[in-house]
């Protein structure tokens, strides 16, 4: 799984930056950073660190050795730490940072360094955008979703109590720096919200990216281990991580010091460094196809939509790559029922999701009573929106397949009523108009006026498995759940008689079934079982085996002059 470890964003053009992923970034960061450096920043310009708490707790002694050692730590870095978490994604503190700078005689030959999650990457941005009409930003992103999403692509903004990042601007990276041994500090759940970013990036344009993390969901969070750290007693600063020496240096000669034990996570950091790149690589060529937004950026967006309004009545309890994991699910839900995409692909994200433990429902407190309003009335503030959609649209990217969107515009006007729909706890089942009109209702009348898209459904797709090996004749089945139990269902059906077999076609993956006109045969032998018994072997499929049973009164008799009682069961 070697890769190459920086990508350019933006090439061949003025704001062209590297993006930089490998287990050394931050120390690449501080050599570039150095008056010799890549980046170009002068002797005497100042550094500004922008931060928060946590970050500069963990990962702060790390950062100032290496700016030391690489000799870009002087003038000495201004550090400006925040409070942990989206509320500082205001206006007051940037106000606060820029007065900051102002107060520490900050030029426009300033750097800033946005060093955290996405609150103080985007904030450190915005600053960076507005001081003194623009100073050049460095990310040196500390989570998972900072590294693989919003780092990279130069939105800078802040939030309003009108919603998020409603207040911003562009303003591209001098360079971003992904470094994935941070993220060994990080809570799992932060990484699995990262990762909800990572199979977005999959969904919309790398299937092969989207298969790594369903091949290796269980191994992408880690586990929690205990480490020993050197810390300072009066600030409980981590001066030294020491069970991994390439950590940190010397921090065992410093004085006030401590040895604690704390929680951190083993990671398997060249699969992360594998997923940061993949994503990023996505990330990188999307916005350097449109920079702005006008087109194939906004691809980015997928699950965005439903998971702005979800997050709007969420947070804190849920995180945003949660509201997106969830957004995604509907919105392909939204693409299934629309005819665009396979049912199965609903089935393949909710696996991956549920496996990479993110949620996958939409919240009660979403779905029933006013909170699906109120959702569905934030969703109308999306800035996606445009302001010639009719009140009863909104604009969602759509899937066809894993790895591919459906074409421009990239944004398609969808009704408000499906995502309702969708979402909703409680759905009410009415005919179709052209039946409730029709006054004379006809078997072929009723076949043409329509065609339902049912939801992908295991139930729903062994009835259809049954029926179709009892029809005679072959049956051509598209829209299948692809699921375990589906795949039993199949096994037994040739067992007593059926064929079944997949065929592709325009892409789409189908299953023929040549049915018995209800003349099942008995299935096989079982060579392990005594007394001869023919078994159906259902595995702990239940829902196939709920409808197995009865199938088994419609099997032949077996001969009764053998001297074995002969009997079929399930197993
Ligand atoms: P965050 O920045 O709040 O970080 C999450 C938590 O992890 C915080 O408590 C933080 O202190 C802590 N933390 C960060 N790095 C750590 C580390 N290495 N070890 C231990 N703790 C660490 O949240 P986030 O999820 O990184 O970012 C969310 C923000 O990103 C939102 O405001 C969202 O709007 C924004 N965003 C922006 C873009 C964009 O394109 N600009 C894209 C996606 C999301």
């Amino acid at each position: 799984m070697s890769v190459k470890s920086s990508l350019t964003c933006l090439a061949n053009t003025p704001f062209s930056y590297q993006v930089v992923v490998k287990s050394s970034a931050l120390e690449q960061c501080a050599i570039d950073l150095s008056p010799t450096g890549s980046l170009k920043k002068s002797a005497s310009s100042k550094l500004v660190i922008i931060t928060d708490a946590n970050v500069w707790k963990w990962h702060g002694h790390r950062l100032l050795s290496a700016l030391e050692k690489a000799g870009a730590a002087t003038p000495t870095p201004l550090v400006y730490i925040l409070e942990p978490g989206e509320g500082s994604k205001s206006r007051a503190t940037k106000e606060k940072v820029e007065d900051f700078m102002l107060s520490n005689r900050c030029l426009r030959d300033c750097f800033v360094l946005a060093f955290g999650g996405g609150v103080v990457g985007d904030l450190a941005g915005f600053v960076a955008a507005t001081y003194m009409r623009g100073v050049p930003v460095i990310q040196l992103p500390t989570t998972l979703l900072a590294m693989v999403d919003s780092s990279v692509g130069g939105k800078t903004g802040l939030d309003t109590p009108a919603g998020k990042n409603l207040i911003g601007a562009f303003h591209q990276p001098r360079a971003v720096y992904a470094d994935p041994t941070l993220l060994t500090t990080l809570p799992a759940r932060e990484i699995a919200n990262g990762m909800a970013e990572v199979v977005k990036c999959g969904l919309i344009a790398d299937a092969s990216l989207f298969e790594l993390c369903e091949l290796r969901a269980d191994d992408i969070l880690g586990k929690e281990i205990d480490s020993n750290i050197l810390c300072d007693s009066a600030t409980g600063r981590v001066l030294a991580f020491l069970d991994n020496s390439n950590k940190s240096d010397n921090g065992d000669k410093m004085l006030n010091s401590i040895v604690k034990t704390v929680k951190t996570r083993s990671l398997d950091l060249a699969l992360v460094e594998s997923l940061v790149h993949l994503a990023c690589a996505v990330k990188v060529r999307v916005v350097s196809l449109d920079e702005r937004e006008g087109g194939i950026r906004s691809t980015l967006n997928f699950g965005h939509t439903v998971g702005h309004g979800i997050e709007a009545l969420m947070q804190p309890t849920l995180l945003h790559g949660e509201c997106v994991a969830i957004g995604m699910v509907i919105e392909v839900e939204v693409s299934r029922a629309l005819g665009h995409c396979e049912t199965l692909l609903v089935a393949r994200l909710k696996r991956v999701l549920s496996a990479l433990k993110l949620p996958f429902r939409v919240p009660v407190d979403v779905s029933h009573g006013t909170g699906l309003q109120r959702c569905i009335d934030k969703m109308a503030i999306d800035k996606k929106n445009i302001a010639s959609d009719s009140a009863r649209v909104t604009r969602c990217v759509l899937l066809k397949s894993i790895g591919k969107v459906l074409e421009p515009p990239y944004t398609h006007a969808v009704q408000i009523s499906l995502v309702m729909r969708l979402m909703s706890a409680a759905v009410s089942v009415r005919p179709s108009k052209t039946l409730a009109l029709s006054s004379d209702i006809k078997t072929s009348s009723i076949v043409r006026a329509v065609t339902l898209h049912v939801p992908g459904s295991k139930s729903l797709s062994n009835r259809v498995l049954l029926l179709a090996a009892l029809a005679k004749g072959t049956t051509v089945v598209r829209g299948l759940l692809h699921s375990d139990d589906t795949d039993v269902m199949l096994r037994c059906l040739s067992d007593i008689g059926a064929k079944a077999k997949y065929m592709e076609v325009d892409g789409k993956t189908l299953v023929e079934v040549t049915g018995t006109g209800g003349a099942f045969c008995l299935p096989p032998r079982n060579p392990a079982a005594s007394g001869g018994l023919r078994h159906l072997y259902v595995q702990n499929a239940g829902t196939a085996s709920r409808f197995l049973t009865a199938v088994l009164c419609l099997l032949p008799i077996p001969e009764t002059n053998t001297s074995e009682s002969e009997k079929t069961s399930l197993l």
